[in-house]
């Protein structure tokens, strides 16, 4: 925490806005500075400011999208490390253009929120599953001596799934899925609430999947994330054509996760 109020101060003071010394300690100064912004509601706690406006300045500079909220998430962390990035170094990071994505949606996949439309179109958690044979053999990302070649999956996704796969397949061959590690699977169908939060995870309905977790972690964002790379460009739009969205083209985060649900 004493980083973020630091950088705060920093930027704060930069403003012209008299945060006081740059000392990581959240004093009257800084709180005085901060109820300056506009967009950071004054009944907010503290340290909620202090987020609210990393948020802001990353909106600022057209680092992410994330939503002013004043909570401390994936999103949020990446956006501060870039700012700092931009502190640092001195220069931009190459900006983030979600918005160039297409957003095809040939099955219709319902949005993730709220749940209870989510839950029309695909019943309760864990219903309605079935098992999908893979065009191409799998192997468990966290036991990659284990080949697989069918795992369970919700029966509205099979078959765009399947599609997905059989493109990924004829595109790159056996050779490269297995070089981009494409067949590195880290689940899909996974009873389990969201990090941080109490609603069901994607997986818990069968309907997302994680590829290569390994090199893809959750808090990673697209300077370390191995599906970030042009190589995998393709990959992405045979998913984007079939309608999947993935949190890291369109969030910058949790780049192994692709999901039959829209933000
Ligand atoms: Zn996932």
């Amino acid at each position: 925490m004493k980083s973020r109020i630091k950088f705060v101060q920093g930027q704060l003071n930069a403003k012209g806005l008299n945060a006081g010394p740059e000392d990581g300690i959240m004093g009257h100064k800084t709180l005085a500075a901060l109820d300056k912004i506009d967009g950071i509601p004054s009944n907010w706690a503290k340290q909620r400011k202090v987020i609210a406006f990393i948020q802001l300045l990353a909106q600022e500079k057209g680092i992410e999208s994330c939503k002013v909220d004043g909570y401390w998430g994936p999103q949020t962390s990446f956006a501060f490390e870039s700012l700092q990035h931009v502190q640092d170094h001195n220069e931009e990071p190459e900006r983030w253009r979600p918005e160039d994505l297409p957003d095809a949606n040939p099955n219709d996949w319902p949005k993730q929120t709220p749940e209870a439309e989510l839950i029309r179109y695909y019943g309760q958690v864990e219903s309605n599953q079935t098992k999908i044979d893979l065009p191409y053999p799998h192997k468990l990302s966290w036991q990659t001596s284990r080949v697989i070649n069918r795992f369970s999956c919700h029966e509205r996704v099979h078959d765009g799934l399947k599609k997905v796969l059989t493109r990924v397949r004829d595109h790159y061959g056996l050779d490269e899925i297995k070089r981009l590690r494409l067949d590195l699977w880290g689940g899909c169908l996974n009873v389990r609430k969201m990090r941080g939060g109490n609603r069901y995870s994607m997986h818990s309905w069968g309907i997302a999947l994680d590829y290569d977790p390994t090199r893809n972690q959750l808090k990673w964002g697209r300077d370390k994330a191995s599906f970030a790379k042009p190589e995998y460009n393709k990959w992405w739009e045979i998913w984007e054509e079939e309608g999947w969205v993935s949190l890291g083209r369109l969030r910058n985060f949790d780049w192994m996760h692709v999901q039959a649900a829209k933000l």
